[in-house]
């Protein structure tokens, strides 16, 4: 008889975004007309910019003529995209990445879920709690989690690396009796926004050398960043090429949410239990996964352009006043803020003591805007709400002036 694979059924349902809709829905019923802004997404709204989608049409064309097209792509990228990658986002920043450390993918969720197939199913790994949920959820289909506490809210096999304000939202060295063995640090942060200095990473490429451990480094976020002592890149670190995974997304930079493409690197020198993990990738991505397609990795390419660089720039500067805005005129409203410097989430703490769903309901009765609560990221969320940036900026200045407007 068909088994199934039963590490699926422990999955917990992700109740955060169908809740807010249901709860949007009933506000929306009991408030005809209601102008609500919603705050909560994760998604950008800014249209690819016209380089980008030059590029895009120069390669359909190119697929349109016998003497051009394009049939499967090479399944770890094309060479001009792996170049590019390598020489802008790591050769101009000092970092030893060779072309084909380079491992192009149709984006970081699917990279940062499927990395976890490489590795054992006796892997401790550690998260930083709240977090991007899919490192746990992959985890669990992996068979990595152990038992579910509901009282907790954790899995008792997993590592959580609380991310409070004591600590400036960023999770500290592990000292507990278990070692984790795959490490997960995503900076800057999604939802905290939260980010490290290069000596802090530092600590983690040495204490990851020094254990045998691997970290995997989701930096989605990276174009955001915006202070001189803040990392691009792992690889800025002493020591990263035998420790570190370093995931990339075109989704957030240059708007590809809708079109897909992202990148994983893995250097030749990161070598667990005598086996280089670049090669299990190259033989997993090789196995599962045909390739990004060629008129998208024409897009990737024309991100690094002179002229796609500069709209890249426009894009995220765009999210950013909004950021600003968002953080400044919140903090200058008396409410407890932080991130949106280097990041487009803004991690607001909820005022009275409220729970993160209490506060989310409040705004939106008192005020119309949506946000996400904390606690759907991870226990140590609770008592906080996501805002993001990639709004429209007259309707964020407007949520933000109503927010800030409410007497409690
Ligand atoms: N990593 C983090 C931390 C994210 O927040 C997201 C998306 O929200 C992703 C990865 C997914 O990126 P992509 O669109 O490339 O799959």
């Amino acid at each position: 008889m068909t088994k199934i694979n039963k590490d699926y059924t422990k999955l917990k349902s992700s109740y955060l975004f169908s809740t807010i809709a249901k709860k949007v829905r009933e506000y929306e019923a009991a408030n005809p007309g209601a102008d609500i802004i919603r705050l909560g997404i994760g998604d950008v709204t800014r249209p690819l910019t016209p380089n980008i989608t030059a590029a895009m049409h120069k390669a359909v064309d190119e697929m349109a003529n016998a003497s051009t097209f394009k049939g499967y792509a090479p399944d770890l990228g094309y060479d001009f995209l792996r170049k590019a990658i390598a020489d802008n986002d790591y050769k101009a920043r000092g970092c030893k990445i060779e072309d084909d450390e380079i491992f192009v993918s149709d984006g970081a969720k699917s990279d940062s879920g499927n990395i976890q197939e490489i590795f054992g199913r006796d892997n401790v790994i550690a998260v930083g709690d709240p977090v991007y949920p899919v490192y746990v959820d992959t985890n669990v289909m992996g068979g990595r989690s152990g038992e579910y506490d509901e009282a907790t809210g954790r899995w008792s096999d997993i590592v959580y690396m609380p991310c409070l304000e004591e600590n400036g939202f960023a999770p500290v060295l592990p000292t507990g009796s278990k070692v984790p063995d795959i490490i997960y640090l995503c900076f800057p942060n999604n939802p905290t926004g939260a980010t490290i200095v290069k000596s802090k990473l530092q600590e983690w490429v040495d204490y990851a050398n020094e254990h045998g451990s691997v970290i995997i480094y989701d930096a989605a976020y990276e174009a955001y960043i915006s202070e001189p002592d803040v990392p691009h890149s792992i690889y800025e670190c002493e020591g990263a090429r035998t420790c570190a995974i370093e995931i990339r997304s075109f989704s957030k930079n240059a708007g590809f949410t809708g079109v897909r493409l992202g990148f994983t690197v893995i250097p030749k020198d990161l070598v667990i239990e005598g086996v280089r993990l670049h090669d299990l990738w190259a033989r997993r991505h090789g196995t599962k996964y045909n390739g990004a397609p060629y008129i998208i990795q024409r897009a990737g390419e024309a991100v690094y352009s002179d002229e796609g660089k500069a709209e890249v720039r426009g894009l995220v500067k765009y999210y950013m006043d909004n950021a600003s805005y968002i953080l400044n005129g919140l903090k200058s409203a008396g409410l407890s803020v932080s991130g949106g410097v280097n990041a487009p989430y803004i991690w607001l703490k909820t005022p009275n003591g409220l729970s993160s769903w209490e506060y989310f309901d409040l705004l939106l009765d008192k005020a119309g805007v949506v946000g996400t609560p904390g606690s759907g990221f991870g226990p140590s969320g609770e008592g906080y709400l996501r805002l993001t940036a990639f709004g429209d900026k007259e309707r964020t200045k407007e949520a933000v002036d109503r927010i800030a407007g409410i007497v409690l």
